[in-house]
């Protein structure tokens, strides 16, 4: 495409005006060694010969670089925690180049691979630390069913980087990897933004005009109608991706506008974290506190403001631009719809969007917070749940593996008043028990990626050993099935107040 940009290679930070790009080159690293690759993604992009022959993981460690690619890094900006941070840029991402099967796109970008043009002060690099977590999170939210970009390779680059990493100056130096991620784009809020902040209009309208005709060929409309029509997508798939964060129990943690996807992917794994306990309140990212801008019940706000910066950004391409700003509102009710339908798919109901299903949803909330319950493990119970009367204390023992504490009395009370009010609910409904299990069990994952699993596969990894790091790997691709059972348990106790394990800094 012409898109403006700086054809020549350059690693010395600058402000690149009127620059969607710059050429950028990964800077070898000194002992690659492929820890691991999703084959199934490898044959899905075509690459017959995997990723672990020596041209593979020399390309995908950014020793080589094929004749037919021209790697870049992108210009973008973006709002971070609230407040607009001007220019940042993949500053340790570098684009590849694209390929293209059928009517797919897989553009394929190496993250940690050094310096860029948008690096600032940072090293370009990535630790093996958060990229173990971003190679197989971006994985286990693919078989989760939520979009998200993928991970194609996991390489050590035999190098050593400089971390704090808990800002307490004391630095170390831990190893240094390599993630090669796939998406058909990772466009992002911030590459309009940073445009529209420079006041660079004609870049502005290049960017939308090739976005909607690559990403969104059905659009046909011209004008104003063309830039809704676009909006109102992005605007529909980001409702989809966090009414689906929602579901599956899943904090991104840094929901900065430049870590938006106009594609509406899961985008940019950094502090994030599952619930283990039900918390609305929590926030994986120490970054974050006291704040909480970024915890699990916010997402949806938040999501609406990145979405009205996002639609500021696209105003001077427009006539009528009140237009505009009502379609920002509908996302509202976007939300509203995919919200509903997910609980009512989790809870195996045919319709929550009731008054009193409304009213059921909110005291469940709260008990679920009060009585320190395990998100993940509550559902999967729930399902099999006997239909019919039961006793207190046969329904207190059905759930006894789900609190993270013992319940007072009249906490047992409230508990199993709601798994009544529940019951009855169920009874009413037209869907039979095995139809409404069939539902439960697809949109309630047994499996989830919890935070102490990665923390210490991660570790183990470090320490030589990648046992527990391939179980993962393994367990992540059946989700709602009842193979990886041995990690069926909530958070164990020592768990609980690790560093890493529930909070996490930026510092990756
Ligand atoms: P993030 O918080 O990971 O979304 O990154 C925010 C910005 O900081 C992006 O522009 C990144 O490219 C940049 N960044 C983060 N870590 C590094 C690093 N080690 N070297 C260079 N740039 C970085
Ligand atoms: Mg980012
Ligand atoms: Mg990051």
């Amino acid at each position: 495409n012409n898109f403006k940009g700086n054809d020549q290679v350059s690693r010395t930070p600058s402000e690149t005006l009127d620059s969607l790009y710059t050429r950028a080159m990964p800077t070898p690293v000194s002992g690659p060694r492929l820890i691991a690759y999703s084959s199934e993604l490898a044959s899905a992009m075509g690459i017959d010969q995997g990723a672990e022959t020596r041209e593979s993981v020399e390309i995908l460690s950014g020793n080589r670089v094929n004749r037919t690619m021209i790697p870049y890094a992108a210009c973008y900006g973006g709002f971070q925690f609230g407040h607009w941070a001007n220019q940042l840029g993949d500053g340790r991402a570098i684009t590849l180049g694209e390929i293209s099967k059928g009517n797919q796109i897989f553009e394929l970008q190496l993250k940690g691979a050094g310096q860029t043009a948008y690096s600032r002060r940072g090293d370009g690099r990535a630790v093996l630390r958060s990229s173990v977590r971003e190679f197989l999170m971006s994985e286990a939210m693919f078989y989760l069913g939520v979009p998200t970009t993928r991970a194609l390779s996991l390489v050590d680059t035999g190098d050593k980087v400089l971390r704090d990493m808990f800002y307490d100056g004391n630095s170390e130096y831990e190893n240094g990897a390599i993630v090669s991620r796939v998406a058909p784009s990772f466009l992002r809020f911030g590459n309009f933004q940073i445009l529209y902040a420079r006041g660079e209009v004609s870049n502005l309208e290049d960017l939308l005009n090739w976005s909607v005709q690559k990403f969104y060929p059905e659009i046909k409309e011209q004008g104003d109608q063309k830039i809704i029509s676009f909006f109102r997508e992005v605007s529909k798939r980001t409702s989809r991706m966090i009414s689906e964060w929602m579901r599956v129990g899943f904090v991104h943690g840094v929901m900065n506008t430049d870590n938006m996807s106009i594609l509406g992917l899961t985008i940019d794994y950094g502090p994030f974290s599952f619930l283990d306990n039900f918390d609305p309140n929590f926030t994986p990212n120490t970054t974050d506190l006291p704040g909480r801008r970024y915890a699990f019940a916010k997402q949806p706000s938040i999501a609406l403001w990145n979405l009205q910066r996002f639609a500021e950004s696209l105003m001077p391409l427009m006539q009528e631009t009140n237009l505009l700003e009502d379609e920002v509102s509908n996302f509202k009710e976007y939300y509203t719809t995919d919200y509903y339908q997910m609980m009512s798919r989790k809870y195996g109901l045919s319709n929550l969007k009731t008054e009193e299903g409304e009213e059921f949803l909110d005291q469940m909330r709260s008990l679920l917070y009060d009585c320190k319950v395990d998100m993940t493990l509550f559902f999967q119970y729930l399902i099999d749940l006997a239909r019919g009367e039961a006793s207190r204390e046969e329904v207190m023992n059905h759930f006894n593996e789900c609190f993270y504490r013992e319940l007072s009395e009249s906490e047992q009370r409230e508990f199993y008043n709601l798994i009544k009010v529940y019951k009855s609910f169920l009874e009413k409904d037209s869907l039979t028990t095995s139809e409404s299990r069939q539902i439960m069990s697809e949109a309630n994952p047994r499996f989830i990626l919890r935070n102490y699993l990665l923390q210490k596969a991660s570790e183990e990894l470090e320490a030589g050993d990648d046992t527990l790091f391939n179980e993962l790997f393994t367990a992540l691709k059946n989700p709602y099935s009842k193979g990886s059972d041995r990690f069926f348990c909530k958070r164990p106790k020592w768990a609980e107040n690790k560093a890493g394990s529930s909070m996490l800094s930026c510092s990756s």
